[in-house]
């Protein structure tokens, strides 16, 4: 296994004298640990695949270099970069077994037979497969087939990396569940360093101990799962992790306290956003509270979604989201607070203060 430097890399599809600004990757200047469950996470066109192409060779960056172990391998072809990467679509021998399909990386490498049985049989175990060993894959269903996918993927210990590129695209909800857990025992088991491209906050989150925010061509924030929830450092990465997103309004600053229309809301710190910056403030659905006091809002919609309701307030023409119980009371004149810990302050889209 091994350390992955991305030395500030930037990629354009475009040939020179029309690039200008076009770069699906601006600038991407981050390290992957010996070793670390990783994953990226991003919508649609962010440049996940773009980047996880450059790591695996596919792609040489327009710009920057990437280092494994400190050895240059930018401009390395994929075959010799010792990298092992599972598809959205599974990619398996038909003709062969469950167990040949999982033993052909092995067996190429000229591993001894009984050191192959030995490490199939515990992969086959761990992602339990062991039951159709034997059976042909031309047989399998594309779930099971994407499980040898994985399989194949894993069963290689002297690989750089291992790269899954929306790996659970076809599999079906219950199996996706399953196998994310198995995922992460095989990575907790073995300590590959693994790195999961996924647009699904859900996979990223119960897969990885480090997540990597993409947005528009960078990476805008790399946390635990837990500082991506408390502490958004970008105003995208509120929207996207959390369900709902972080509530987001436009403030107007003034010493330690942010105005609201008419309301006052107090703050950690005097932030000093540079001139003329969009101010905005950042709040979790979670850390809103809906009572009697604070600032009077007009209930606009009230979702009921199992135990929990997410009731939308309008302040200041703003859409503000709260989670209440499913059986707490919505009051006759309502009112919101903001709890001080849950309040994040953004100039232009960037965190300039968080909590309280
Ligand atoms: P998805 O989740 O849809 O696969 P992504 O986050 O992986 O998206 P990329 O596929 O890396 O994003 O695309 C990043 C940007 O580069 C997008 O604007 C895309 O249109 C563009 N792009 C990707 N591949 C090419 C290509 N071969 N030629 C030109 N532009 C491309």
């Amino acid at each position: 296994m091994a350390r992955i430097d991305l030395d500030h890399i930037r990629h354009s599809y475009l040939p020179h004298p029309k690039r200008e600004e076009n770069f699906a990757l601006k600038e991407v200047h981050h390290s992957w640990e010996d070793g670390g469950a990783y994953a990226l996470l991003g919508p649609s066109g962010c440049g996940k695949t773009t980047l996880l192409n450059i790591i695996s060779g596919l792609l040489i960056p327009t710009e920057g270099r990437i280092l494994f172990d400190g050895k240059d391998v930018t401009t390395l072809a994929p075959e010799a970069r010792n990298i092992a990467q599972v598809f959205q679509f599974p990619v398996v021998y038909d003709t062969m077994s469950v167990f040949d399909n999982l033993a052909f990386p092995l067996r190429n490498r000229g591993m001894r037979p009984a050191e192959v049985t030995k490490k199939v049989t515990e992969i086959m175990e761990m992602l339990e497969l062991a039951e159709m060993a034997k059976r042909k894959a031309s047989g399998l269903t594309a779930d099971m087939k994407q499980k040898i996918s994985l399989g194949r993927g894993l069963v290689r210990s002297d690989v750089n990396a291992i790269l899954f590129d929306e790996p659970l695209t076809v599999i079906d909800p219950h199996m996706k569940w399953q196998l994310r857990s198995q995922l992460k025992l095989l990575h907790d088991r073995f300590a590959h360093t693994m790195v999961y491209v996924t647009h699904d906050q859900t996979e990223a989150l119960t897969f990885a101990d480090t997540v990597v925010v993409m947005y528009e061509g960078e990476i805008v924030q790399i946390g635990t799962p837990e500082e991506l929830f408390e502490r958004p450092r970008h105003t995208f990465v509120g929207y996207f992790i959390g369900s709902p997103g972080m509530n987001v309004m436009p403030v107007k600053l003034d010493g330690a306290s942010a105005r609201i229309g008419e309301q006052t809301i107090a703050l950690a710190d005097a932030p000093s956003p540079k001139p003329g910056a969009r101010t905005e403030l950042g709040i979790r659905p979670e850390y809103v509270r809906l009572g009697t006091e604070g600032m009077p809002v007009s209930i606009t919609k009230v979702e009921d979604v199992g135990r929990r309701k997410i009731v939308h307030a309008a302040l200041d023409g703003s859409d503000i989201a709260v989670i209440v119980g499913e059986h707490d009371p919505i009051p006759g004149d309502p009112h919101i607070s903001f709890e001080p810990a849950g309040i994040n302050i953004y100039a232009d889209d960037w965190a300039i203060v968080s909590g309280a």
